[in-house]
């Protein structure tokens, strides 16, 4: 189960473990929380007090003094996973539902012609449609998009990137993902 790790405004940071969470719960290194707790991790017996230690892991957790993260102003990096959960596993030109394994990362402008390996110019396709475009532009080959390539932002990123999801960590995220964003479309994953 993984922690939704935040600065302290509220930008999503990483996926972190529950471990990683408890290093920085017990560094006093949590800002605020957001969520239910997940899981309550118990420790040892306190000398001082007699209390036995208990940190009470929250679904999402805001850490002090982390470095704000620079990644929202970028775009988020480009990888087969996140495309094709970008694209809810759809091939784009014959609008099938694959698995992973059978779909590839098409370049809409062929890359020996100059097209960018980028978001924008990369698109969700099964292996038929994408040996059968081969070279060419969709215009040569006459193929065309049933839905269109767009840049994830930072909390759709997020959503793309994590492995199993939490209610109120998709709830939080979701809220900041635009309403055009294919993720509103059923469960989010
Ligand atoms: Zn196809």
């Amino acid at each position: 189960m993984d922690v939704l790790q935040l600065d302290v405004s509220g930008r999503p940071q990483a996926w972190i473990s529950a471990k990683e969470a408890a290093v920085i719960y017990a560094s006093d290194g949590i800002a605020w929380t957001l969520g239910d707790p997940i899981v309550i991790l118990r420790g040892g017996i306190q000398r001082r007090t007699g209390l036995q230690s208990r940190i009470e892991l929250h679904a999402i957790v805001a850490v002090r003094g982390a470095i704000p993260s620079r990644a929202w102003r970028q775009e988020p990096a480009l990888s087969n996973p996140k495309l094709f959960a970008r694209d809810r596993r759809v091939c784009a030109y014959c609008g099938g539902n694959f698995d992973e394994d059978d779909l590839t990362r098409e370049h809409i402008q062929p890359t020996s012609r100059g097209g960018r390996d980028s978001w924008m110019n990369c698109i969700t396709a099964c292996r038929g449609c994408n040996g059968r475009k081969g070279n060419r532009t969709p215009e040569e080959a006459n193929m065309s998009l049933m839905y269109l390539p767009y840049v994830p932002s930072l909390h759709e990123d997020m959503i793309l990137r994590g492995r199993r999801i939490l209610a109120d960590q998709m709830e939080f995220l979701l809220a900041s993902v635009p309403r055009s964003s294919r993720l509103h479309d059923g469960s989010g994953r």
